[in-house]
């Protein structure tokens, strides 16, 4: 199996980047990863870790997939997730939505442990509030279609969209914008809150193991304007029975419009549907939900039952 390891560690998403791995499609990959503070040190007692050098939100990769041509997408299925033994989260004077509290950098560290009744893997938040690690990945995303982007933006190449849907078991769809896509993904939570409020997540490093292929246009059933409508709706995630248009923008009012409209117009294609029809259905079973408010980009997802889109509306998932 092609393994990355945690030295090929990116700040950015770039069209011209040098392929840390290649595979074919279909293959299964693992990547390597830091934590978001680049493995940093960080520590009660020195929350700004030792090295000054220390990129934000790194990117193992990228990975070259071999026949990703312009114009495809880049499918993207979450095999597995391992965690190191513990995690750190960071306070911040000057981001996230409480940084007026904060006059300083303070950190703390929890250690992962099995629970002693549930078997489940968590962490003591204190001596009587026990939680359950619900692991999602922070950064994915393919090489941007223009300048590059650093690892902290999401945007439609996906990169730092910190979704609570994007963990073990999820599918998620790129664009590839260059030859090869270039994946690269990073930024492990342990648990995170949608909305990420206070500025991270229990920030942990590891392993993920991905199963990466192509989907060429006209390869599917559902025909090429139906490709095109969930080319637009990029990045797309599916976990379990909901799909998710995941958008970036300065505001959440935008990335709300932005989420929700590609997901209108992904239906209305996929059914057949004129625009009052998907955007009824859209008002009655689509949901939105933050992802995260404190990145340079804000970004919202909107969520719509795969099961209706499926065995309702003829749509086939790629
Ligand atoms: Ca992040
Ligand atoms: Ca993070």
């Amino acid at each position: 199996m092609v393994r990355i390891s945690r030295d090929f560690v990116t700040d950015r998403f770039g069209r011209k980047q040098k392929a840390a791995a290649f595979c074919e499609s279909g293959e299964e990959v693992v990547f390597e990863t830091r934590d978001c503070y680049d493995d940093n040190d960080i520590s009660e007692e020195n929350p700004l870790g030792s090295r000054e050098n220390a990129m934000e939100n790194p990117a193992t990769g990228p990975l070259f997939v071999k026949g990703a041509e312009v114009g495809d997408i880049l499918r993207v299925e979450i095999l597995d997730i391992r965690l190191r033994e513990y995690g750190l989260m960071r306070t911040s004077p000057t981001c996230g939505a409480f940084h007026y509290l904060y006059s300083e950098r303070t950190a703390r560290r929890f250690f992962f442990e099995k629970h002693k009744e549930t078997g489940k893997e968590g962490f003591w938040f204190d001596k009587n509030l026990w939680l359950d690690c619900d692991v999602m990945i922070g950064v994915i995303g393919t090489a941007p279609e223009g300048e590059d982007v650093l690892s902290v933006t999401p945007g439609k190449h996906g990169g730092n969209m910190d979704c609570t849907r994007i963990r073990k078991g999820s599918t998620l769809y790129f664009p590839v914008n260059v030859e090869g896509a270039l994946l690269s993904l990073g930024d492990l939570h342990a648990r995170m809150g949608d909305g990420e409020v206070m500025i991270c997540g229990l920030e942990t490093a590891g392993e993920v193991e991905v199963r990466v292929s192509v989907c060429k246009k006209g390869g599917k059933a559902a025909g090429d304007a139906v490709f095109d409508a969930f080319f637009d709706a990029l990045p797309v995630c599916i976990d379990g029975n909901i799909i998710s248009s995941i958008q970036a923008a300065e505001t959440l009012d935008e990335a709300a419009v932005f989420a929700a409209g590609k997901m209108e117009a992904l239906l209305a294609k996929a059914a057949g549907m004129d625009d009052v029809k998907a955007g009824m259905l859209m008002s009655l079973l689509g949901n939105l939900a933050v992802c995260q408010i404190v990145n340079p980009l804000k970004t919202v997802r909107c969520e719509f039952p795969l099961k209706v889109l499926e065995d309702r509306c003829g749509f086939e998932r790629m």
